[in-house]
């Protein structure tokens, strides 16, 4: 789907579940709003520094600068009002105090971009996510590849074992998986051993 940038502000949604490619597609955005001039402001938050402090990375290794603040409220504060174009990779680590804070800033005329799970561990819808597609004006879901049967993958399965709902890691305590694979909670053992010997044997 091609998008049409108004004046007005507005509110775009890029979700799916870990390794769909969101993170890339934000960039993408971000990159094509800079071609046009437009000063853009890229914000995640400061817990995930899974790959760098201050860039947003995807998980093929592309990367953009980006400012790391501790909640959805320093994002407000963090903003240089000159700005026309926001992007908030990561939401779900914001919480809640999201929704209203994008809100305003797309009521105050900015175009907000907003990456995020839209889905937990266990296959429940993760806030702050469900409401911010009630108030977008664009919404995009990305699927990845279920790394058990090749399927287009909708779920982000955890390897490892916790209860909590935020767990931060990429490769080895996530994986993409479709929704016949995904197993809610931890995997069975043999699945995991299939799936360490399939990608074993693709490496050779
Ligand atoms: P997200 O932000 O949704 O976690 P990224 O944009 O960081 O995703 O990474 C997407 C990239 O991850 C893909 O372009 C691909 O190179 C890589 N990748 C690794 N594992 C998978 C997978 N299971 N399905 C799809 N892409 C994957
Ligand atoms: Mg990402
Ligand atoms: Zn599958």
């Amino acid at each position: 789907m091609e998008i049409v940038i108004p004046n007005a502000g507005w509110i775009e949604v890029i979700c799916g579940p870990m390794f769909s490619g969101k993170t890339e597609e934000m960039i993408r955005r971000l990159r094509r709003a800079m071609i046009a001039r437009k000063r853009v402001q890229v914000f995640k938050p400061a817990i995930d520094t899974r790959y760098s402090d201050a860039e947003i990375v995807s998980h093929a290794d592309i990367r953009m600068a980006s400012q790391p603040v501790n909640d959805a409220r320093a994002i407000l504060s963090s903003i240089d009002w000159r700005t026309q174009v926001l992007g908030i990779d990561e939401a779900n680590f914001f919480g809640p105090g999201l929704i209203e804070i994008v809100n305003q800033l797309a009521d105050s005329g900015k175009q907000v971009i907003v990456a995020g799970l839209d889905t937990d561990y266990l296959g429940r819808p993760f806030p702050p996510i469900p409401d911010l597609l009630a108030l977008a004006e664009s919404i995009t879901k990305t699927l990845a590849i279920c790394m058990c049967c090749g399927s287009p993958a909708k779920h982000t399965q955890r390897l490892v074992e916790s209860e909590d709902l935020i767990l931060i890691g990429a490769g080895g305590a996530y994986e993409a998986r479709c929704r016949r694979c995904f197993e809610p909670g931890m995997p069975r053992q043999e699945r995991l051993d299939f799936a360490t010997a399939a990608k074993q044997q693709s490496r050779t």
